[in-house]
């Protein structure tokens, strides 16, 4: 066929919508989201055009003539709305294999009695038929990208790869350096460098110390020392219970944020997953390092451990972006159901019910989520230049009308089941409802299985 290797791919008759910067830096009210109905032109991997359909026939030098060509898939979005995939910017997917089974428990508790005796018994093969169970649920839902820090990780990279999402990987790891956290730390750095760029640039990596609880300020030293000298993001959590910040305090003397300036960890760009309990000064520092805190409130109201000061945090001017957290704990991986809780938390906490309007909300998942995990530039935005990470939703439903504000519909009336087709990267993963690279009946029988399996020699 004449040589030609690139795809061509145009979503026409559809209303798209793009979240501008949140209201802490916007000042106003107007123009929170670019709403347009008009048509999205993908070639193979990247968005070449994103604007009314005139605008696509009158411009003829558009992308080299491009418009001359046949398109290889031209998909009517009627009654559907386009968004940038969702970002799902803290979980532990593989945690999928532990839903329901550590309900109802105290943070630390959960972890000793319930999470831990299953995760040691968890092989490479458990870990890979979790992902790809988590990693169809969050596609159906809309998520296109996920931020991970887990174990047996090239299990979940290989679930990336063949299943066609984006993700940034992290090992996680704790110790003090002498108690095998050395090896561990060693092994997370090279998971780091052999996977960053892998599945075609889908996978980028980042270095993933557990929590400042877990890990002894010199460990924290040398995985600050790591990160610098390998220029990698780190992903930590911090500030998740009370109980964290008062052990760390009466230890070291200062507030979990302290220390890991103290440590140096603001090097390069860091991820703090939860920030439940943060003070002023500590949120002047994450702002000041520009990091960015992951909110997971589903999973923080689940273990009881408080709810995020998000709006305290937005008007200091840090990126508060949004995560699921691992589904041991949530106990989904729904990106829209997460978006509409965090709105309606920070109101009622604030008793403001200006508090995360629903531009913002949006914006948390989309732009937000990006450049919390060094995405910029590359996801997070349907424009021209951006990879082509897409979610369709069907908005012709009673509790999706009347349709004269779709952002509000996104936010506060939108269920994961009303997407109906994704793409990542220019490549469809789901189509129709139908999931194109996932054989999920396959892997929701191995993740049961196995699951039998561990409880059976518990
Ligand atoms: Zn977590």
């Amino acid at each position: 066929m004449g040589g030609r290797t690139e795809m061509l791919t145009k979503i026409e008759n559809v209303w798209v919508l793009n979240p501008r910067a949140p209201l802490s830096l916007r000042q106003s009210q107007s123009h929170a989201v670019d709403v347009f109905y008009g048509c999205v032109i993908i070639k193979d991997d990247t968005i070449i055009y994103a604007g009314k359909p005139e605008g696509w026939n009158d411009d003829g030098g558009l992308a080299g003539g491009a418009q001359d060509r046949q398109f290889d898939t031209i998909v009517d979005g009627k009654g559907k709305v386009l968004i940038p995939g969702l970002i799902n910017c803290h979980t532990h997917v593989p945690m999928v294999m532990l839903r329901g089974l550590a309900d109802d428990l105290e943070l630390h508790n959960w972890l000793e009695q319930a999470v831990f005796p299953i995760e040691d018994r968890m092989t490479p093969e458990d870990v890979y038929w979790a992902s790809k169970v988590g990693i169809a649920e969050m596609i159906r839902g809309g998520t296109t990208c996920f931020s991970e820090m887990y174990f047996h990780m090239d299990a979940v990279a290989q679930a990336v790869e063949e299943t066609g999402i984006r993700a940034v990987l992290s090992r996680g790891f704790a110790g003090s350096g002498d108690d095998g956290g050395a090896a561990k730390l060693a092994d997370g750095l090279d998971f780091a460098l052999r996977q960053r760029n892998g599945a075609g640039g889908r996978i980028t990596t980042m270095l993933g110390p557990h929590a400042p609880y877990t890990c002894s300020p010199d460990f924290l030293r040398e995985v600050a020392a790591l990160a610098a000298e390998h220029q990698l993001p780190i992903h930590i959590h911090v500030a998740e219970t009370a109980r964290e910040v008062s052990e760390i305090r009466e230890q070291y003397g200062r507030t979990p944020v302290e220390l890991l300036e103290d440590v140096g960890l603001f090097g390069t760009r860091l991820l703090a997953a939860h920030g439940v309990h943060l003070n002023d000064r500590d949120m002047e520092i994450l702002a000041a390092r520009g990091a960015a805190v992951a909110h997971c409130p589903a999973s923080n109201l689940k273990l009881a451990s408080g709810i995020a000061p998000i709006g305290r945090m937005a008007a200091k001017g840090i990126n508060v972006c949004l995560g699921t957290d691992g589904a041991a704990s949530n106990n989904n991986l729904d990106m829209i159901s997460e978006m509409r809780l965090a709105a309606l938390l920070a109101k009622g906490i604030s008793g403001d019910p200006t508090a995360m309007p629903a531009a913002d909300a949006m914006h948390a998942v989309v732009a937000g989520g990006a450049q919390a995990l060094a995405l910029e530039g590359v996801v997070g935005s349907i424009s021209p230049g951006m990879k082509a990470d897409l979610a369709l939703i069907d908005y012709q439903k009673p509790h999706l009308t009347p349709d004269a504000n779709l952002v509000s519909l996104l936010v506060y009336s939108c269920r994961a089941d009303d997407v109906t087709d994704v793409m990542v990267n220019g490549q469809w993963l789901m189509r129709d409802g139908l999931l194109q690279t996932i054989d999920e009946y396959e892997a929701m029988e191995h993740c049961n299985k196995s699951i039998r399996r561990i409880k059976g020699s518990l």
